[in-house]
């Protein structure tokens, strides 16, 4: 950490004098001012998708999971990352961040070329990033190389409810790790690994809290209103 701060003050500095020889201080890909992107969080089971699916609905966002992204990885036939993603998201591990990062950044690049309408063309766009950063190091990476986010909405809930909903979905949803063992996994690594991200961000200001409780409008009623302070 101490090292990379050093090297980043390095080649600022480098920049503003010209110095050849040291690397080029680098932007992210995408422009803040022209791409909106929102961080999607909450332990698993706590109706991420269900809002995510409202706040697209009405603000034209692009939804994008981690989650859906390794697994279309995974399944992908000639990917050399296929079998990496499959045990780690078996044994409800985090995937390591450079493979997590460049999936999310291919696909924010390709729905930026397509995608029209509210908040879309020239370069500009909004995503919902779900599911994303769940580790330090892929907050930092992301910030560094792809793009600075707005905010973080944080969906909170307490275990025995998302233990349920997610034996619940077991049932139908043929997932690898909707099975109590692995969701007893999950729920640690969010506890030790997710939640100083959430801190990380809690002290730039930058996490809107909702609790996912009460009924689904609700819910969305909240969650809508923190997003719409960021894209005003
Ligand atoms: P989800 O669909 O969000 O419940 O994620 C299912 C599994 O995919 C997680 O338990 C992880 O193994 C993996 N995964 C999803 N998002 C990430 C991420 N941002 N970083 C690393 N692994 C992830």
């Amino acid at each position: 950490m101490a090292l990379n701060f050093i090297w980043k003050i390095a080649g600022a500095l480098a920049d503003a004098l010209h110095l050849p020889g040291f690397p080029k201080h680098k932007e992210p890909k995408f422009d803040k001012k022209k791409v909106t992107v929102i961080f999607v969080l909450g332990g698993t089971g706590a109706g991420k998708g269900t809002q995510c699916s409202l706040l697209v609905e009405k603000y034209n966002f692009s939804h994008l999971s981690t989650g859906d992204l390794l697994r279309a990885e995974q399944d992908r036939l000639d990917s050399q990352f296929g079998d990496l993603i499959r045990t780690h998201i078996r044994e409800g591990e985090i995937v390591p961040m450079e493979v997590v990062v460049k999936l999310l950044e291919n696909a924010m690049c390709a729905v930026l070329e397509s995608k029209t309408g509210e908040g879309w063309g020239d370069g500009k766009g909004r995503f919902l990033v779900d599911g994303f950063p769940r580790k330090m190091d892929q907050a930092l990476k992301f910030e560094e190389d792809v793009c600075t986010s707005s905010l973080v909405l944080f969906f909170t809930t307490n275990e025995e409810t998302m233990l349920e909903r997610l034996l619940e979905r077991g049932k139908t949803s043929s997932r690898d790790d909707d099975n109590i063992e692995s969701i007893k996994k999950r729920f640690a690594t969010y506890k030790e690994t997710t939640m100083p991200v959430i801190e990380h961000y809690e002290k730039s200001g930058k996490v809107a809290e909702v609790d996912s409780s009460p009924s689904v409008d609700e819910i969305h009623a909240v969650a809508a209103a923190a997003v719409a302070k960021v894209l005003t």
